[in-house]
């Protein structure tokens, strides 16, 4: 028997793209001859789209809706999806098909004849996206892979396929804090990457706005490595050294050349720049501290409100 592939997708106030998601995505899945299952996972959306995925499972049996309590974000509703998925693939995907359905039935060959445990989606193009948009995507990518100690690669968002090796080793990670693209990374395993072009939104706007990306970037950043604390180390060391020579050239200036009260200008900027740098460092601890603080509270990643499928809503459907 071929094994069962899931599509998760993770919605957020989708109601204008949901009907052509879930048409698009079955049809894609039923001109392949394997079993499939899609999971929808709502985030806590404020509009119809809810009620629409309730009606979807209720009539297709393929259909799991996952309702979450409230808005968790994109990382916690894919950790949902994920933890309740069952197929021998995993393929994630967004609700607003900026990553093409089309693509899934040869996601599914390359898996399966090139053996490996992970397709990656590379995008070769980003249309429909703002130019400042992919200039700070670039970037951010750019100083993670700098600072962090394993490689994520560029170009590649959630759209990918996992082998259930992957998904059980992603779902024995018991951290709070879930950047997933670092999580998918450090996991390693056999790879294949395959490009596509993405495509811009069938509807509606970005709910993922600038600052969700920026707390997104900043999770991602302070999840993968230490190396920002090690910058208030070396930064300490090397004004202390700067502030122990100028100190000497104080102490010989005044012995030697004498001096009047004079430097107000230099000490204000000496003053504000430290100021400056002190708050920073003090910051990235925080961020740290932070860190520690929310792992020690041991909460669920997300919380469930209602489980819907087979027309049922009841959790034995699920497994
Ligand atoms: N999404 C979500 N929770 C959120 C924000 C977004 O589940 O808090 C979903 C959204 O419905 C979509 C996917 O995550 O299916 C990607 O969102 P979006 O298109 O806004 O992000 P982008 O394409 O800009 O990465
Ligand atoms: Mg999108």
């Amino acid at each position: 028997m071929k094994p069962k592939i899931s599509v998760v997708i993770p919605v957020y106030n989708e109601e204008n793209a949901l009907d052509i998601c879930y048409k698009t995505v079955s049809d894609v899945l039923k001109s392949t001859d394997y079993s499939y299952e899609i999971v929808f996972i709502d985030d806590g959306s404020r509009d119809k789209s809810a009620n629409m995925l309730r009606d979807f499972s209720m009539e297709d049996k393929c259909v799991k809706t996952i309702l979450l309590s409230r808005n968790f974000g994109k990382e916690a509703a894919l950790s949902a999806g994920i933890d309740f998925s069952e197929g021998e693939a995993v393929i994630i995907l967004d609700a607003d098909l900026q990553d093409p359905p089309e693509l899934i039935p040869d996601m599914i060959k390359v898996w399966q004849e090139k053996n490996v445990d992970v397709v990656l989606m590379k995008r070769k193009s980003r249309s429909g996206e703002s130019y400042t948009k992919k200039m700070t995507a670039n970037i951010f990518y750019k100083v993670i892979n700098y600072i962090s100690y394993f490689h994520i690669p560029e170009q590649v968002g959630d759209f990918r396929l996992m082998s259930r090796k992957v998904v059980n080793a992603l779902k024995k990670l018991p951290e709070r804090n879930r950047y997933m693209k670092g999580l998918f990374a450090w996991i390693g395993m056999d790879s294949y990457v395959m490009e596509y072009d993405r495509d811009p939104r069938v509807s509606g706007e970005a709910k993922m706005n600038y600052m969700k990306l920026i707390n997104l970037a900043i999770e991602g950043i302070t999840s993968f490595s230490i190396t920002p604390l090690r910058f208030a180390v070396v930064f300490g060391i090397f004004t202390a050294i700067f502030g122990f020579g100028f100190g000497l050239w104080i102490v010989f200036k005044t012995l030697i050349i004498g001096e009047s009260v004079r430097g107000y200008t230099s000490t204000i900027s000496i003053i504000t720049f430290l100021g400056g740098i002190q708050l920073l460092t003090i910051g990235i601890v925080g961020e740290y501290i932070g860190k520690i603080y929310i792992e020690s509270k041991q909460r669920p990643n997300y919380l469930i409100k209602e489980l819907i499928a087979k027309g049922k809503n009841d959790e034995s459907n699920f497994q």
